[in-house]
């Protein structure tokens, strides 16, 4: 069975970005996969973030996980910190990894400038991040890892990194693909839906979330922007919140997206929205009442389930990269 591995990183609550890009295809992959799923905290101390905060979006983001349909019985949940290796990989990793590729890397040169503008500095993390979660995949010699688009080239590093251990220390790790959702790998904010949808957006109307109150979440899709058109059809340069609003509808209703503009298209913007509303509500309604039946008990013993395991096949491959560069 191939090995997939998967992450995201516990500086907010999950977001229908996540879902479509990434928890979906989780899910879906289950049966034909062995999946590693965690929660980065690692990576969710990146940029400043309050202990407590941290602390509460990792327990939530698990709940949430189990809650939208990862089996713990066929996926192999854990916590990032939790299992020994990742931090040790990323240091190895750093030692073959080069400081021009870092910084030519699209969301650090977002998240830097953002990052000097707030507060005249730019954490070191920030240009690492990409070598840590070449640390995750490897790890694990995934042969496949699921992303949304953002993700590409961050895996691209992976990739190069793979090469690169494998030429210089004899190696034979894989170099994992990556594993794209057709519709919805970029799913859009919804006020400026030329940026993608993010857990840390400042605003937090951009986002709908997973545990949004109903109510607000179609408050938040009803006065997502459009344009002056009042026609509804697929055309991402000149309608991107339009556009937005269909991919999101597609992937939720697992249609093409011919499909859901035949069945749109003689709409007005309010019914269009209204419709897109109605997909999404249920969508979280579902997710919501299975979090809420989920106590602390049960995220703990998913996590005891196959942390052994886990830590065994982190062990084997940080034994070949130690091996490998002769420190053991
Ligand atoms: P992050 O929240 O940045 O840790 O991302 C976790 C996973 O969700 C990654 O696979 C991302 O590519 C995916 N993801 C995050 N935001 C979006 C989005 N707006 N649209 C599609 N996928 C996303």
């Amino acid at each position: 069975m191939k090995r997939i591995v998967s992450g995201i990183t516990a500086t907010g609550n999950l977001t229908l970005g996540n879902y479509i890009g990434s928890i979906k295809n989780l899910i879906k992959a289950q049966n034909e996969y062995e999946i590693f799923m965690f929660v980065a905290d690692l990576h969710g101390i990146t940029s400043p973030i309050n202990p407590s905060t941290l602390r509460k979006n990792v327990s939530e983001q698990l709940k949430t996980y189990i809650s939208c349909g990862i089996d713990v019985n066929k996926t192999k949940l854990f916590k990032q910190s939790e299992i020994i290796g990742h931090t040790e990989l990323f240091y190895y990793l750093t030692t073959i990894s080069n400081e021009g590729q870092l910084k030519r890397m699209t969301q650090y040169k977002d998240k830097s400038l953002k990052s000097s503008n707030k507060t005249n500095h730019i954490p070191l993390g920030l240009l690492m991040y990409p070598i840590l979660m070449a640390g995750d995949i490897l790890l694990y010699n995934a042969e496949g890892v699921i992303v949304g688009a953002d993700q590409k080239q961050h895996l691209e590093l992976t990739r190069d990194l793979a090469e690169r251990l494998n030429s210089r220390f004899k190696l034979n790790f894989n170099i994992p693909e990556p594993i794209i959702p057709k519709i919805g790998s970029k799913i859009m904010a919804l006020k400026t839906p030329t940026k993608k949808m993010s857990k840390s957006d400042d605003d937090i109307n951009e986002t709908v979330f997973l545990l949004d109150d109903l109510k607000i979440a179609r408050k938040k899709i009803m006065s997502s922007l459009t344009d002056s058109e009042n026609k509804v059809y697929f055309d991402e340069k000149n309608k991107p919140g339009v556009s937005n609003l269909l991919t999101i509808f597609s992937a939720i209703k697992e249609i093409t997206i011919e499909e859901s503009v035949e069945k749109l298209k003689d709409m007005d913007y309010k019914k269009f929205k209204e419709s897109v509303a109605d997909v999404v509500i249920e969508l979280l309604s579902n997710i919501q009442n299975k979090f809420n039946s989920l106590t602390d008990d049960d995220v703990k013993s998913a996590l005891d389930k196959n942390k052994l395991y886990i830590q065994s096949e982190a062990d084997k491959y940080i034994n070949k990269v130690t091996k490998g560069f002769g420190i053991r």
